[in-house]
């Protein structure tokens, strides 16, 4: 398989709107245009579509910039970087908007529609009745000049719409191949509301011409506003706004959940912050990210995201819907966890155990050594770094704190498991020197020679009395952590509750 040419020139942008919480659709867009960008040598735009002031929100703008910063998806230009097109913001580039629309008008590539929603209604109908299509039918595409001027001296409104010039369109998609789009299927669209709010219509082919965007990677799901947008940067290009030839499209395929449905931005599954609180890391999700509609090629599936920007190929996107897969993503999450040193889990691992309130922030250097010496047993245990709070709380409360799990309790802590705790409680308490090898003998010599218990029966009740939970590292390891007298004592415990 060859790789993409290299193309410095390349510029390619994410530019979604701020509402509502970043989603997996989303950062998969932003994925595959970074890797392009990087792949290339070119230049990633991030560039904020916040024209809807009624659905925007500051809150959704910052979590936005926090996505991608955590996912590793460094813009050249935008917010917070600048750059020579911006502002990027597009709520601060209004009066350009204004100022376009006017020239669109005058060169008669735009015209004001002065009909109300209710006649638009009307027609629509009647219309419909009439089986003809149901769309603007350019009722005020020819009024004069002195129409015009009378209807706005009379007090009337008017929307701003693009005149569709009448011809078809086509272009070859770089995920899709050629798509050819009759003209009569597209009427006159708005640009600009009759309060003068610009639409995504007008302001998002501008600023891809205004940024010189070679390339638009987006979603299938905005595949029928690329011939509007085709017409739209003819009438730029005749206005002299600019004289770039039209980006390449490539529309990425849409990403399916569960039951053969698209995923939607309500799904769980599809919120950034469900991956952030339970414990994804940043290398897995982009990974699995990667795989939703792209692959590296050797039915290779694990690969991180420079390897991925060294070897993109837009010309690789398999058109065909991508199914969401939470079991493989947190597969994928697992394996990157076990990449990951056990200094630098250690790390990760902290601000789970500082919110269920197991350590402090900072640590102690007790906690901090405690966590030190437990991540090398339980590294391989885990998929989520969540899963290791349960796993490994024990050494981190008091043996009074200790909650043992009920339901693990209510199974394995029998009046059947009497005497292995109270074997292994005193073969524990002859120990001298307590280390690994003395507990592990102790415990093997009583219950498993001594009572000729097997291994399950001899120690999951110590486990469960000791850390808690059926679930846990290594038992000998986790005693040898948790040192003499809080094994002591907590077997003590479960051995006077059964009693
Ligand atoms: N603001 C648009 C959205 O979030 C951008 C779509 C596009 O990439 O053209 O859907
Ligand atoms: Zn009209």
């Amino acid at each position: 398989m060859t790789e993409a040419a290299v193309d410095p020139n390349v510029r390619v942008r994410f530019c979604p709107s701020p509402t509502g919480n970043p989603h997996v659709g989303m950062l998969r867009t932003a994925l595959f245009n970074w890797a392009f960008a990087r792949h290339n040598g070119g230049t990633f735009v991030f560039r904020i579509e916040d024209t809807d002031a009624a659905r925007d929100s500051e809150g959704s703008y910052l979590a936005l910039i926090d996505s991608l910063q955590w996912l590793g998806l460094d813009w050249d230009e935008g917010p917070e970087a600048g750059g020579d097109y911006g502002p990027y913001r597009q709520s601060e580039r209004l009066q350009l908007y204004a100022d376009t629309v006017e020239q669109l008008q005058q060169a008669g590539y735009a015209y004001p529609c002065f009909c109300t929603p209710q006649e638009l209604e009307e027609r629509r109908e009647q219309a419909r009745k009439e089986g003809r299509p149901p769309g603007y039918d350019g009722h005020c595409r020819d009024l004069s000049q002195a129409e015009r001027e009378e209807r706005y001296r009379d007090g009337a409104r008017a929307a701003i719409r693009f005149r569709m010039p009448g011809t078809d369109f086509a272009w070859d998609d770089l995920v899709r191949g050629r798509i050819e789009v009759s003209a009569a299927t597209i009427p006159d669209f708005v640009l600009v509301r009759g309060n003068g709010d610009p639409l995504y219509t007008l302001v998002n082919p501008l600023d891809d011409a205004l940024m010189r965007i070679t390339h638009v990677l987006r979603g299938e799901d905005l595949l029928s506003s690329t011939p509007r947008q085709l017409a739209l940067y003819d009438a730029l290009r005749g206005i002299g706004v600019t004289d770039l030839p039209n980006p390449q499209f490539g529309h990425l395929p849409y990403v399916m959940g569960e039951g053969n449905r698209k995923l939607s931005k309500r799904d769980p599954e599809s919120s950034l912050a469900m991956y952030r609180e339970s414990g994804y890391l940043p290398e897995g999700l982009v990974n699995y990210l990667a795989l939703l509609g792209w692959s590296i090629g050797d039915d290779r599936e694990f690969f991180s995201q420079q390897e991925m920007a060294a070897k993109f190929d837009i010309k690789r996107v398999n058109p065909n819907p991508a199914r969401f897969d939470l079991k493989k993503c947190t597969a994928i999450n697992g394996d990157w966890i076990r990449e990951l040193s056990e200094t630098d889990l250690a790390e990760r691992l902290k601000p789970f155990l500082v919110s269920a309130g197991l350590i402090s922030d900072p640590p102690t250097p007790e906690q901090q050594s405690a966590l030190a010496a437990v991540v090398p047993l339980i590294h391989t245990r885990m998929d989520r770094l969540d899963q290791a709070v349960p796993m490994i709380e024990f050494l981190f409360v008091s043996d009074a704190e200790l909650q043992l799990d009920p339901k693990d309790a209510a199974k394995i802590l029998k009046p059947e498991a009497l005497p292995a705790l109270e074997a292994a409680h005193n073969a524990l308490s002859a120990i001298t020197e307590w280390n690994l090898e003395s507990i592990e003998t102790a415990l093997r010599d009583s219950l498993i020679d001594g009572m000729g218990l097997k291994p399950r029966l001899a120690f999951g009740p110590v486990r469960v009395a000791v850390t808690g939970r059926r679930v846990s590292p290594p038992l000998f390891e986790s005693l040898d952590l948790l040192g003499r007298d809080s094994s002591l004592t907590r077997l003590q415990r479960s051995i006077e509750s059964l009693r």
